[in-house]
């Protein structure tokens, strides 16, 4: 039977079947893909002449036929050359050390910006640290000063304490009852 030979197609555009009854195209590119012949976008006159063989030429679908006219175009473009000047090797040499040129007076330009900033930088920071020495020193000095002041405060009490006795004792000798009595009590 001839009809169980017919292997049943997917359509490469419209993935419906493709049925014995209908006109395909064989993909000649690397999807292989079989096409209705309304999908493959040709005339009647293109069609037949792709099936019946026709034409030397193979028919590619879309797909294809855009990535091989874009790889052959890339292919012409690497081949064809490149129209430019051929300049010398010694204009090469002498572009390049003005670049070279070019390049190092920026970078002189650069240093020089980073040693102000460095200068600077170390200014601050000698600054920083005769500021941070200044404020120890003040805060020693502060911590003398306030040992001085508490010696000075004990030896203030002991001397109020020794003229309050005087005081007392002076007081007393003037005869007042109640301090001569309080005088007694701290002998
Ligand atoms: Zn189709
Ligand atoms: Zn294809």
């Amino acid at each position: 039977m001839t009809k169980g030979k017919f292997k049943t197609r997917e359509c490469g555009k419209c993935s419906n079947n493709i049925t014995k009854t209908q006109y395909s195209l064989k993909c000649a590119g690397t999807c292989g893909g079989w096409y209705h012949r309304t999908c493959t976008g040709l005339s009647d006159e293109q069609f037949l002449a792709y099936e019946k063989r026709k034409t030397d030429q193979k028919w590619l679908c879309g797909r294809c036929g855009r990535n091989r006219h874009s790889s052959s175009s890339d292919q012409s473009d690497a081949s064809d050359p490149v129209p430019m000047d051929n300049p010398s090797n010694k204009d090469i040499m002498k572009t390049i050390q003005q670049k070279f040129s070019e390049i190092e007076k920026a970078l002189n330009f650069n240093g020089e910006v980073m040693e102000g900033l460095q200068r600077t930088i170390q200014a601050i920071s000698d600054e920083n640290r005769e500021l941070r020495k200044t404020q120890e020193h003040l805060k020693n000095r502060v911590a003398e000063l306030e040992k001085e002041v508490v010696t000075l405060k004990e030896k203030v009490s002991k001397d109020e304490d020794e003229a309050r006795k005087k005081r007392v004792i002076i007081t007393g000798i003037k005869g007042n009852p109640k301090i001569d009595e309080n005088a007694k009590k701290s002998f």
